[in-house]
């Protein structure tokens, strides 16, 4: 595999966190730090604070995305922010399937399907989540759930639509557990998602794909996640929201 055929993705998920003042703050203190990356840097914020952060990031290097969109363009779906809402806003990036959506929300590989198919028809990369569970792990059902989850998330999605596809491999045990996965089982989950991509698309689309790892990345382990083979990048939880943690994963990704 052949890591130079792809760039590196940092991409901060915020979760429940953050006012648009404390937005503009974070996003603020965080410009200067990631200003010379070697990577794509992006941050994820609740909707209500994705005006602000697009307003902050205006004219820098850092990418804006959502957490979640839904997959009708519109309609009776109250509390719900469809994508082509957020593609006139200039939002660039979505995350479709976090765990915790699937976990609190109710998604199933279906939604997240249908998530992703919306999200690319108007324009946006979506960033589509998978991962075992520590259940599924311990049953060693890894390898045939991460390949199901990648390959129903995909149904349909063309081979032009893939190269605005990011996938991320997130063990449900590690996010926000500070319980990392090892840099090997991060890289053995991504390699099969790599090869689960080639059987469905060919081996030049399925090397053309960023994958990232994301559960419990921090400034102290990135540079060992990330310099797995087909590590491409991190989903960062808990350390996207303080600003010289995330730098520092930036960097690691920039090497
Ligand atoms: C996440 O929310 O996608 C995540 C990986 O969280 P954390 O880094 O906090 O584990």
């Amino acid at each position: 595999m052949n890591k130079a055929l792809r760039k590196a993705v940092i991409a901060g998920n915020w979760k429940m966190n953050k006012t648009p003042a404390e937005t503009t703050a974070l996003i603020n203190e965080m410009k200067p730090l990631v200003a010379d990356a070697g990577c794509d840097v992006v941050l994820c914020t609740p909707f209500v604070d994705l005006q602000a952060a697009l307003e902050a990031t205006a004219g820098s290097n850092i990418g804006v995305g959502a957490e979640n969109c839904h997959f009708e363009k519109s309609g009776a779906f109250t509390g719900e922010v469809a994508a082509p809402m957020l593609t006139e806003m200039g939002v660039q990036y979505v995350i479709i399937g976090h765990s915790e959506r699937r976990q609190y929300f109710g998604e199933t590989d279906e939604t997240v399907n249908k998530r992703t198919l919306a999200a690319l028809e108007n324009g946006l990369t979506a960033i589509v989540c998978v991962g075992e569970t520590l259940t599924q792990r311990e049953q060693g059902v890894t390898a045939e759930l991460v390949a199901m989850q990648t390959k129903i998330a995909l149904l349909n999605v063309t081979a032009e639509q893939l190269k605005k596809v990011i996938i991320a491999y997130e063990p449900v045990w590690a996010i926000g557990t500070g319980r990392t996965a090892t840099a090997e089982q991060a890289g053995e989950v991504c390699a099969l998602i790599r090869a689960t991509v080639a059987s469905l698309y060919g081996k030049e689309a399925a090397d053309g794909l960023t994958i990232q790892y994301g559960g419990s990345m921090n400034a102290g382990n990135a540079e060992e996640l990330l310099a797995q083979p087909d590590v491409d990048g991190g989903l960062i939880g808990g350390a996207s929201l303080k600003a010289p943690d995330f730098a520092a994963i930036v960097k690691a990704a920039s090497k």
